[in-house]
């Protein structure tokens, strides 16, 4: 049987958010899961940094934590328009995603930049979430399972463990298209990451948290958070309100 492993709802705003109405909206997810007396899951919201304080001021004490969506893999240094693990741990953060897709993409980010970056967080205290996916064409020609594998070999350090990493697979097709793999789809590409990470990391590959990301609204999200081997999602467009990232949660709660 499968290990029990507490569910994580995870925010992407991207570059998206000004003070005002960013604000409003994480008060408002704040709120409600201040209401729930034993939440089932982890809920968590990744602005851009700019907001990162405010933010973390915002929703302190109320069950919602805040993260980062990148960082560099050094401390400190001569490094213009980065930021650090250390930094964002300063500024209130919990997790960090890592090997988003779009930084891969846009910033040429290969899985050994990913895996320092990982391993930048580690060494903070943070939790790295650790993004993951194939592209269309890759899908295409069957070789999701290929791409996942390698990128997932490459991209986690070491030092991995239940407590300090997320895994999120995030098809790159699926990301802000409104399309999604079928859950059958989802479950075997699930299913493949946790056999890896078993193999790799023993009893803490079974504890890690597998996310899928990729066009998750409130209208599919509970057909997928019951896949088996997902233990959670990383939500880009529904989670810039509260109105639509509050069902998404419910799925989980
Ligand atoms: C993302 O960017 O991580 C993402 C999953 O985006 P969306 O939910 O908008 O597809």
């Amino acid at each position: 049987m499968a290990a029990k492993v507490r569910p994580l709802i995870a925010g992407n705003w991207k570059m998206n958010g000004l003070k005002s109405i960013a604000l409003r909206e994480a008060k408002k997810l704040a709120t409600r899961m201040g209401k729930e007396k034993k939440p089932g899951c982890d809920v968590l919201i990744c602005p851009p940094s700019t907001l990162l304080a405010p933010l973390h001021e915002a929703v302190k004490g109320s069950r919602t934590a805040i993260g980062g969506q990148d960082c560099h893999a050094n401390v400190s240094g001569a490094h213009t328009g980065d930021i650090s693990a250390e930094m964002l741990k300063d500024a209130g953060c919990g997790y960090v995603i890592v090997g988003h897709s779009e930084r891969r993409a846009d910033h040429c980010e290969s899985s050994k930049d990913v895996r320092s970056k990982a391993e930048a967080a580690h060494r903070a205290g943070l939790r790295a979430i650790i993004c993951i996916g194939e592209t269309g064409a890759e899908r295409k020609k069957g070789q999701t399972l290929a791409v996942i594998g390698k990128q997932l070999t490459d991209s986690l350090p070491k030092g991995s463990t239940g407590e300090n990493t997320v895994v999120a697979y995030e098809p790159v097709w699926a990301i802000g298209t409104g399309l999604t793999p079928t859950a059958a789809d989802v479950a075997d590409v699930h299913a493949s990451i946790r056999g890896r990470l078993k193999r790799r990391f023993k009893d803490e590959g079974v504890k890690m948290r597998l996310l899928y990301g990729g066009s998750v609204k409130g209208a599919n999200a509970d057909e997928l958070m019951s896949v088996e081997n997902v233990n959670g999602a990383l939500v880009g467009g529904a989670s810039l309100t509260a109105a639509d990232f509050w069902p998404i949660v419910k799925a989980c709660l």
